[in-house]
């Protein structure tokens, strides 16, 4: 006899009923091909190639993209270089004029912007439409507010720019992490070579669009694409006054090592393993949210993910039990239907080193937990995924595995817990959930990371400074503090 269909037995086992889909309509105005855009116009590329940015949600192409090759990245910083001339001795108010337009026109063109955003990088429309692009419209806004208070963030000192910023970004947030780039660099009176991760070069091109709605003047900001050789390209340029670079901190380390006694600055945004602490006077059910958005948020493409879930003896049962429950009534599926919850991997490169990190959990001893879930055919896709009876030599609890998996070590003491949690290369984020206010002081200045959640967990502003320690690299985004990072003080 089926079992009695009752909302109880509907959230323990979420198998009852089905959603109907709900894909989101509105269109992505995507251009068949996408040059380079370099002082203020599209042009082909000098090396006439390009490559195909093909949609992770179902492997269709989405588009050509231009292949720059040094000559392109050279045109692009001779650009900057000439804009920067003039765009530093603007007003601040009148920069600042430019940054509200580019973040009004964005909010207009904010439904397009999220559907691209989704089709090009996997991630849930409900991600990109409630996270990812008013965020980045937050950013621009933010920044124009810093434009003409400059000589009001150090007393007595003012800030002056640095020149030609070259930028390299990576594909889990295109959009968010440009925003992150630019606008402090533009509020501060330099001007920008970027260079987006090449499987999410679109919404950065179709930014460009929006660039040269908002008047701004030609050469402030250019967009180089390509992967890794034109990156180098950018990094290595002569006219680069200094690099900020998110992504991995292998490259990031290769950068540093590039950039070491040429004077260029330099800001690296690396990755990270954090440490989600739960001890056991913790609101439970809440920390069970936090634990699912700390991981699942963006199938767990986030650099700050809590993807080690520390939790105290007492209470790793209990906190197991909730969690398989709660994993079932996650949807993975269809970025572009806004019931989903879980999208599609970025890449099948990604997809690999993912099943490649998992594989090696199961084969050390971990013990593996993943919701029985309909997997869409096409397209890159992994099931939401529990790992328990993890120990710190596993990889699964050492490596950043960038993917929707979470590591679940245990505690008994708050000291242990820090020194499970600083036991990593990494130093980017922490969670620490607990009653106690004492206790998430003390923990706070005691785990070495560059920002901890009380009681939440990926939480973001553009007041507040971002960045990490260790290998998590240095220098911050955001706030105040990221501001100074694209200034010089006179
Ligand atoms: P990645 O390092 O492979 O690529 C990042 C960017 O660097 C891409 O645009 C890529 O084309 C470019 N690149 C590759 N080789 C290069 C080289 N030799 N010189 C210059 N540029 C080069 O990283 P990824 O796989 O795109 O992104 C994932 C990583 O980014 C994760 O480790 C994640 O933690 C990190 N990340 C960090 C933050 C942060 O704020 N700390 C934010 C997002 C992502």
């Amino acid at each position: 006899m089926p079992a009695k269909r009752t909302p109880a037995r509907e959230l323990l086992f979420g198998d009852l009923w089905e959603y109907d889909p709900a894909p989101e309509t509105a269109k992505a105005f995507i251009d068949e091909r996408y040059g380079l855009f370099i002082n203020g116009k599209f042009a082909a590329p000098k090396t006439k190639k390009y490559f195909d940015s093909i949609s992770p949600r179902n492997q269709e192409k989405l588009s050509e993209i231009a292949l720059a090759g040094a000559a392109d990245v050279d045109a692009a910083y001779q650009a900057a270089a000439t804009a920067f001339k003039s765009w530093s001795k603007l007003p601040g108010t009148e920069r600042a004029k430019y940054l509200f337009r580019i973040a009004r026109l964005l909010q207009d063109r904010a439904r397009e912007f999220a559907v691209a955003e989704t089709l090009d990088g996997g991630k849930p429309i409900k991600e990109s439409r409630d996270f990812d692009v008013p965020m980045a419209a937050a950013h621009f806004f933010y920044h124009a507010g810093w434009a003409d208070k400059l000589d009001h963030v150090t007393p007595g000192r003012t800030l002056e720019p640095l020149g030609v910023i070259g930028q390299v970004i990576p594909w889990n947030f295109p959009l968010l992490m440009l925003a992150w780039k630019i606008a402090p660099a533009l509020a501060a009176g330099n001007t920008v070579v970027l260079k987006p991760a090449e499987t999410t070069s679109i919404t950065a091109l179709k930014f460009a669009s929006i660039l040269q709605d908002a008047g701004l003047p030609p050469g402030v900001v250019n967009f180089v694409t390509g992967a890794g050789e034109t990156g180098s390209a950018v990094v290595n340029h002569p006219l680069a006054a200094k690099i900020a670079f998110t992504g991995s901190t292998a490259v990031g380390k290769a950068i540093q090592r590039a950039l070491a006694g040429t004077g260029k600055r330099l800001t690296l945004e690396l990755g990270g393993k954090a440490a989600n602490i739960v001890f056991e006077d913790a609101p439970l059910d809440q920390a069970v949210e936090g634990i699912i958005n700390g991981i699942f948020f963006n199938q767990g493409h986030v650099c700050c993910a809590g993807s080690r879930l520390l939790v105290q003896e007492s209470i790793a049962n209990a906190v197991l039990s909730k969690l398989k429950i709660r994993l079932r009534t996650l949807r993975t599926g269809d970025p572009l239907d806004k019931n989903t919850d879980v999208g599609a991997i970025n890449s099948k490169a990604q997809l690999t080193r993912i099943q490649d990190l998992v594989a090696s959990g199961v084969s050390e001893g971990a013990e593996i937990y993943q919701a029985d879930c309909k997997l869409p055919e096409k397209g890159y896709y992994f099931p939401p995924t529990l790992f328990s009876n993890v120990s710190q030599s596993h990889r699964v609890a050492r490596e950043e595995i960038f993917g929707p998996v979470l590591s679940i070590l245990t505690f008994r003491t708050p000291e242990e817990a820090v020194e499970k949690a600083n036991n990593t290369h990494y130093g980017l984020s922490a969670g620490v959930w607990t009653d106690k206010g004492s206790r998430i002081l003390k923990m706070s200045t005691e785990l070495k990371a560059g920002v901890v959640w009380a009681n939440t967990f990926n939480k973001f502003d553009p007041t507040s400074p971002f960045g990490g320690y260790k290998e998590s690299g240095f220098g911050r985004e955001g706030g105040k503090q990221g501001l100074l990072d694209y200034a010089k003080l006179q």
